[in-house]
């Protein structure tokens, strides 16, 4: 899960790493509000952030510092509404500004191909590291970190200066760096970016921004739950999360099932190839019901995929292995009567493919339920091609 730049500065507050004072403010009302109460302390100038969970958004013109509440106001009515990279942004941060000498890179992240954890240190920040590391690769520094030994102060100041932070940034820096490093592990993080850390004109060392991805394997011992995001999550994905069910929502008209990962993947390359030729139908998802497709999970994958409007037709693609064909055409039987007792229309149609154990037996169960909405197609291919045509023949739903 990654974290808003408010959050993952809630987050640094916790532990001691040094951020701006600022609030989150859902209108431009509020950031004209917030920044009458930092003016009356004596800070009338604040920077308006845009909240979205991509980077650039300075580059984009998410990013304004203003000059009192009514310049507040201004900025972040211009910039609430924005889209940046296709993210609407909901609400604004209201920073005090600050200001900036220089400007560093900080970040530690999961280093999984060596297996080990990674700090990423640089003199040149400010800029997406990535175009530093195209312009400029001697500028950055990769130092490996064991998860046995962490940072302590010696191997902080070591990352700070392989990155070369001059020295009169370099003491407040580590520090920094060693509450940054005691945050990424107590909270599972697997990235935690400062992009820039700065150094003021008057010596300080703070984070002005802040990118977190925390763990979500390892939610169950973590208190996260308060950052959880419903308004980016899909409200069908949502659905089949409650239900447990491997789903994710994709572009297309073809609602997919099948049994394991692998055969879905490969389902999802079939329908969109046969899509070509029935103007660019596409699958409409994934869905992995897994090894024991029960008629309770069958029902869930098949109501989940069919509450999704763009869906058109609906492909079951399963191979029959220590759960049996004969058992997965049953299921689908109760599935749709299951259904059909919940209230749920199936009207749509549902192309069946079975192959593998006791493949002939679970065809002949459903030639013999006489269903009018599934049809049968024995290869993998032509069912595919069958469902992207159905899919292109059917009209929209809600036309
Ligand atoms: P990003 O573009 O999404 O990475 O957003 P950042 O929070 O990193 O801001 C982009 C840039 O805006 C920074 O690199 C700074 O140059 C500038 N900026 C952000 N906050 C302040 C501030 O308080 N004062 C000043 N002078 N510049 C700021
Ligand atoms: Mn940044």
């Amino acid at each position: 899960m990654d974290l808003f730049e408010y959050e993952a500065k809630e987050l640094f507050a916790e532990y001691g790493v040094p951020v701006p004072k600022d609030k989150v403010a859902d209108t431009a009302e509020e950031a004209r509000e917030i920044t009458a109460a930092y003016a009356a302390e004596g800070t009338p100038q604040v920077v308006v952030k845009a909240q979205v969970k991509t980077g650039g958004r300075g580059k984009a013109g998410g990013v304004k510092l203003a000059d009192g509440p009514v310049d507040a106001y201004e900025k972040a009515q211009r910039i609430l509404g924005m889209d940046i990279k296709g993210h609407t942004v909901h609400k604004v941060l209201i920073a005090e500004a600050t200001d900036i000498k220089a400007e560093y890179y900080l970040s530690f992240l999961l280093d999984r191909a060596n297996r080990t954890f990674m700090s990423i240190c640089s003199v040149e920040g400010g800029v997406e590291i990535e175009e530093v590391a195209h312009s400029n690769p001697g500028a950055i520094a990769r130092i490996p970190v064991s998860p046995l030994t962490g940072v302590d102060h010696a191997k902080a100041l070591e990352i700070i200066n392989a990155g070369r932070i001059p020295d009169e940034a370099a003491e407040q820096a580590a520090l920094l760096a060693e509450r940054l490093w005691a945050m990424f592990t107590d909270e599972d993080a697997t990235l935690v970016e400062v992009n820039p850390m700065v150094l003021t004109p008057d010596g300080r060392v703070l984070a002005l921004d802040g990118k977190v991805t925390l763990d979500d394997n390892a939610a169950y011992r973590q208190d996260h739950g308060r950052f959880a995001d419903a308004s980016a999550t899909d409200p069908i994905e949502a659905r089949a999360k409650e239900k447990h069910l491997n789903y994710v929502k994709l572009e297309g008209e073809v609602g997919i099932i099948g049994n394991g990962a692998g055969l879905v993947m490969s389902t999802l390359d079939v329908v969109a190839y046969a899509g070509e030729q029935f103007g660019g139908i596409r699958p409409a998802n994934f869905l992995d019901i897994g090894g024991g497709a029960s008629a309770e999970v069958m029902a869930n994958g098949l109501e989940i995929v069919l509450s999704d409007p763009s869906v058109r037709s609906v492909f079951v693609n399963v191979f029959g292995g220590i759960t049996a064909c004969d058992a997965v055409a049953n299921g689908i039987v109760s599935a749709v009567a299951l259904l059909t007792e919940r209230g749920e229309e199936v009207n749509l149609p549902i192309v069946v493919r079975l192959d593998g154990n006791r493949a002939a037996e679970g065809r002949a169960i459903l030639q013999e339920a006489n269903l009018p909405v599934v049809e049968q197609v024995d290869t993998m291919d032509g069912a595919a091609r069958r469902a992207a045509e159905l899919a292109a023949a059917a009209p929209a739903k809600g036309a």
